[in-house]
């Protein structure tokens, strides 16, 4: 069954003389691996999208027996010139792509996380002074997107209120007022369930997490975070990814634990 759809170029390889395999992030698809025959020497069929980070409309088709997928042919879109050319800004990308292939983004809400990643490789591109946060805020989007979204409004533990026991109003709250997380549960203790293990977190920190949930790529590079602020949401949004999905960030890869 042929079908023609946007996709990213994740991965690609060399195998034989003339022929390359990719790992495509199609955007109804999910993550998916093809094989290009004669793609290295053919400029007709596949010109410029045989490289990762290249968005094309790719045409995949099926090998005779069914076994494996064969790209047929590729119709470049963007190959994201503004990155290419910047290595700290690839370091990110390349944060964001394994990711995603470590996710193993099926059919099912594959448009979803799609569209969240191109957003993000738009917003890297468009380039910015806060780019390093991206891939934190694209991980933990996406993480909370797979049915995982924390709770910062209850108590996890026994439905009351998580933290305003103390101050009548929000406002009142210091921005280094400790709060804590259970990773395990995924969501806000309050301070009467100081017996449930939890990881301390300032307010500052569970305000990003609900603006995490609302805002969209395009808005993120306007985040400007203290250093000890982005350490904590890091260690937290990792201890997270590892508890929920079994991913851990390790060599510069993601590994399943
Ligand atoms: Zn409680």
């Amino acid at each position: 069954m042929e079908f023609t759809e946007k996709a990213l170029v994740l991965k690609v390889g060399r195998f034989r003389e003339n022929d390359v395999w990719v790992k495509l992030f199609c955007a109804g698809r999910g993550v998916i691996t093809a094989f290009a025959f004669g793609g290295s020497r053919s400029r007709r069929r596949f010109s410029g999208c045989l490289d990762q980070l290249v968005l094309a409309s790719f045409t995949v088709g099926m090998s005779r027996r069914g076994a494996y997928n064969v790209l047929q042919e590729g119709e470049l879109l963007h190959a994201f010139p503004g990155l290419r050319g910047d290595a700290r800004k690839l370091g990110l990308v390349a944060h964001c792509l394994r990711f995603v292939e470590a996710v193993q983004v099926g059919q099912d809400g594959a448009r979803h996380v799609f569209d969240l990643l191109l957003e993000t490789l738009q917003a890297l591109e468009a380039g910015s002074v806060a780019a390093e946060v991206l891939p934190l805020l694209f991980k933990a989007k996406l993480t909370f997107e797979q049915g995982l979204k924390p709770d910062l409004a209850l108590c996890v533990h026994c439905g009351r209120p998580a933290w305003d026991h103390d101050c009548a109003e929000d406002d009142d709250l210091d921005p280094a007022h400790r709060l804590a997380f259970s990773i395990e549960r995924g969501g806000l203790v309050c301070s009467l369930c100081d017996d449930v293990p939890a990881e301390t977190l300032c307010l500052e920190s569970v305000r990003v997490l609900e603006w995490i949930g609302t805002s969209r790529p395009a808005e993120w590079p306007s985040l400007v975070l203290e250093p000890d602020t982005r350490r904590e949401l890091s260690r937290l949004v990792d201890r997270f990814v590892a508890w929920h999905l079994g991913l851990r960030w390790e060599n510069g890869t993601y590994r399943k634990i």
